[in-house]
């Protein structure tokens, strides 16, 4: 005997209806055919609707009604063309019509009940294999149709009604003694209780049935045929790289198919198992394709973990109380409570205090349990022995699944460090004795997240997915885009990360796009984009609550500047090259820098110094490798170093400061570089990064600029720079006349940071400091007699965008 099992798409229309009989015609042999057939796709769920808006008296069921009845007739007019259909059509809107009575009572007595309701939905099964058999017989004559009520015997749980195996094994095979049919149709899902009440087995119950008519004839192949080409390593409707398994034990397809892989329906394995009959998962769209194939055997992978599924609408009941420790039986009462209102509970956790204990059950079920949960321990909760029961929704289970975890180490470490670094709360922890499951809960909007960290942490995925929020698109932020537009493909090679440019914003419009923004033509989503506030840009990222997030500000400004709190929160990696938040007040900065380490989401500033320049690293590296530092000095302003390497008196002042503005070298207002603003918060950023609780009214600064310099707007400013020229000329002649260089050079020493113009001469480390050069100098313990210099560009649009790159890939590398 063969079994073969075609679930809800792959007989959602005409069009697959005949690809299924193509498939079981192909099939024909020696060996008999049994074809289960689930409803058309959607239809279950609708009859549910229908019956639920019947028994609250909403006549708009019988909407429902009729456009089921008429897919169903377009469906078998659809299969059988040129053909009479005269006999199944009167039966397809018989059965229908049965269903329109039994909806009449359900609204006349207001009420649905469970056994009521399986009546219901069983007509799904019946008009599906009802049509797909009379297309089958148009070629295969002999092929018979067995109503599964006659033969698989269940008790009264309507719903999920448990199958009495010895009662239906018998009819099962008397039936099939007695007629030797080639082929027969059965619809899925159906049984009937002792008093021949119809029963259903449970969302999703065709395989089983399919895996009852298996056991019960030992069928030599049983196929589940469905819209995906066999388990896959977690739902491929989640997870885009989700890889296809070949061949996978029952214990871990039962595991896998328990937390929520949909594919097969959890009771199927067991009668097959104890049988040992092979379960092909296949695929109606890709026949050729080679499924997969549950045995005895574990999936043959080289990884511990060899699926990772989820479930969702789960609720939490937690039970609680000082009177729970040490006496026995609390657990007892609490699961045959449940038991009772037929609830079942799907992961359990207790700490080793016995204070509480936690069930996850299904959240339908949740204020049911409540009730009853709460009755059972009302003496406990009268005497405050223990709490009222506590019921948290909107949660998520996620599980990772593989018999080879038993050997293996560090897999629930490493589960949970990825959950975490992504900003995954676990609410509850569960892992089986046998090792081979591991399970979370977690909230129901972090499921697609989880499920894919968890997809890229333990299966070579091709790429670590990086999702990127882009703010700014000025100078550095095009050649930013450019640069990662460029080495995507080295990205992908070199580090196995792929970095999608999700959102993007200027000053005036955002776009965002969480399938990606097209590195070549951001400029136009941008400019269809929306006039986000930086605010609401920022909600949209965090409601976003994509994996791997980083938000990039390269912008100078103070709003993007003070939205990074939330952000670095919800486990989103800031990188910025703006200053603003670092150099604001040190309460500011310091609840950043400990927010990005409670959260353990990078918070990278390292263009906040020297642009491209590995100042901030190396700090970092020096200070966490134990050394302390005694002096930083350096000059720390490219366009400052810039403007007095070129000023020498012949052109004006304000000329040399016009072309570095043009170069891109200086702030979008100068006066932020001349008036040393900058290098004071450049040196103040590096105290801080060294310990000092330092302010910006704390550094000295002995400014150089002429004060009528220093008000009105931008363009006031250049015509006030061009009538102070012989200020700037007798500060350049008495430099030159003392054989020495200008620089403006930043201290940070014993504590105290001060910023000001020197006379450099000659024997200077900072002499030869060209261009728009910056330098840095640390004085340590280890560097004590020379310091350890870094020097090199310091301004200019490509070495920054190139440093908020390293800082990029330092994030998506975490
Ligand atoms: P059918 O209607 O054929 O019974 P189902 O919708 O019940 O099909 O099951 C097939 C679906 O199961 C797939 O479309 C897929 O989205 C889902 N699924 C969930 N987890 C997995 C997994 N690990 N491997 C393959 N499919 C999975
Ligand atoms: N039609 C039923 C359901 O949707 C059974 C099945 O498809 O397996 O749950
Ligand atoms: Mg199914």
């Amino acid at each position: 005997m063969q079994v073969l099992k075609f679930g809800g798409t792959s007989v959602a229309n005409a069009t697959h209806i005949n690809k299924v009989i193509a498939i079981v015609i192909s099939k024909i042999s020696e060996e008999p055919l049994l074809v289960v057939v689930s409803a058309l796709s959607g239809i279950t769920d609708r009859l549910i609707q229908m019956a639920t808006l019947a028994a609250s008296n909403d006549e708009t069921y019988q909407n429902i009604l009729q456009s089921v009845t008429q897919q169903h007739i377009d469906t078998l007019n659809e299969l059988l063309p040129n053909n009479d259909t005269t006999v199944i059509a009167t039966k397809v809107v018989r059965l229908c019509n049965d269903l329109q009575n039994i909806c009449k009572g359900i609204q006349l007595l207001n009420e649905l009940s469970p056994r009521t309701l399986d009546k219901v939905v069983s007509y799904g099964e019946i008009l599906s294999s009802t049509i797909i058999h009379a297309a089958i017989q148009l070629k295969q004559p002999t092929a018979h149709w067995l109503d599964a009520q006659l033969v698989i015997q269940t008790d009264s749980t309507f719903g999920a009604a448990n199958v009495n195996f010895e009662i239906t094994n018998t009819l099962i095979q008397n039936y099939f003694t007695h007629n030797k049919n080639n082929i027969t149709i059965i619809p899925g899902f159906i049984a009937a209780d002792a008093n021949k009440q119809t029963t259903t087995l449970g969302r999703g119950g065709s395989d089983y049935t399919a895996a009852i008519f298996a056991a019960a004839l030992q069928a030599t192949n049983f196929e589940i045929w469905t819209d995906v080409s066999g388990m896959m390593t977690a739902d491929p409707r989640l997870v885009n790289d989700a890889k296809h398994i070949a061949q996978i034990s029952y214990q871990e397809a039962m595991e896998l198919s328990h937390f929520g892989a949909k594919i097969i329906y959890p009771p199927t394995i067991q009668p097959v198992m104890q049988k040992n009959i092979a379960v092909w998962l296949k695929n109606t769209f890709a026949p050729t394709d080679i499924g997969t194939v549950i045995t005895n055997t574990a999936s043959n992978q080289q990884n511990a973990v060899t699926g990772i599924s989820s479930i969702n609408k789960i609720s939490l009941l937690s039970l609680e109380g000082s009177g729970m420790a040490g006496i026995p039986g609390f657990s007892k009462r609490l699961f045959e409570t449940l038991a009772k209102e037929k609830i079942n509970i799907i992961l359990i956790s207790q700490s080793s205090s016995e204070h509480a204990i936690c069930v996850a059950i299904d959240a339908t079920n949740a204020n049911r349990a409540k009730l009853a949960v709460d009755e059972a321990f009302e003496y406990e909760i009268s005497t405050a022995k223990v709490e009222p029961l506590v019921v948290e929704n909107n949660l998520a289970i996620i599980a990772l699944v593989g018999d080879s975890m038993q050997q293996q180490t560090g897999i629930a470490g490493k589960m949970f460090h990825t959950l975490g670094q992504n900003g995954i709360n676990i609410r509850a922890i569960a892992q089986g004795s046998s090792e081979r499951n591991i399970s979370a809960i977690i909230i129901a909007a972090d499921v697609e997240k989880a499920v894919n960290v968890l997809h890229e942490c333990f299966f070579a995925a091709t790429y670590k997915q990086i999702n990127l929020y882009l703010a700014g698109v000025g100078n550095v932020g095009k050649k930013l885009c450019n640069q990662l537009q460029q080495q995507q493909q080295y990205l992908q090679k070199q580090y196995a990360i792929n970095i999608k440019l999700v959102g993007i914003a200027n000053s005036k419009k955002t776009a965002i796009n969480t399938k990606g923004i097209d590195w070549t033509n951001w400029e136009t989503e941008l400019e269809n984009g929306n006039p986000l506030s930086i605010t609401e840009y920022c909600n949209t990222i965090i409601n976003n609550n994509l994996r791997n997030s980083i938000f990039v500000d390269v912008t100078a400004n103070d709003a993007v500047a003070n939205a990074y709190l939330p952000l670095l929160q919800h486990a989103i990696a800031v990188v910025a090259c703006n200053k603003i938040a670092s150099s604001g007040t040190y309460q500011y900065y310091k609840q950043l820098k400990d927010t990005s380490k409670k959260y353990t989401t990078p918070f990278l500033i390292e263009t906040n110094v020297g642009a491209g320049l590995p100042v901030m690293g190396t700090l970092k590296d020096l200070l966490s490798s134990g050394d302390s530092i005694t002096k930083i000095e350096g000059v720390l302003s490219g366009t400052l170093n810039y403007v007095f390497n070129n000023y020498n008196g012949t052109t004006s002042f304000a000329t040399v400061v016009q072309q570095a503005q043009n170069e891109g070298f200086t702030e979008p207002d100068p006066r932020l570089d001349l008036s040393g603003k900058d290098v004071m918060r450049k040196i103040m950023i590096l105290a801080r990064e060294c310990g000092a609780t330092i302010e910006m009214d704390e550094i000295t600064n002995v400014s150089f600029m002429p004060p009528s310099c220093m008000v009105g707007s931008v363009s006031d400013f250049y015509i006030a720079l061009q009538n102070e020229e012989a200020h700037f000329q007798q500060l350049y002649k008495t430099a030159t006349l003392a054989n020495c260089k200008l620089k403006f050079v930043a201290t940070y020493y014993n504590g105290k940071a001060s910023v000001g113009l020197q006379h450099i001469d000659t024997a200077h480390d900072f002499y030869h400091l060209y261009g728009k050069d910056n330098i840095v100098t640390f004085y340590t313990n280890r560097y004590s007699q020379q310091p350890l210099v870094i020097k090199g560009a310091g301004a200019g649009a490509d070495v920054t965008a190139s440093g908020v790159f390293a800082d990029i890939v330092r994030a998506a590398l975490r």
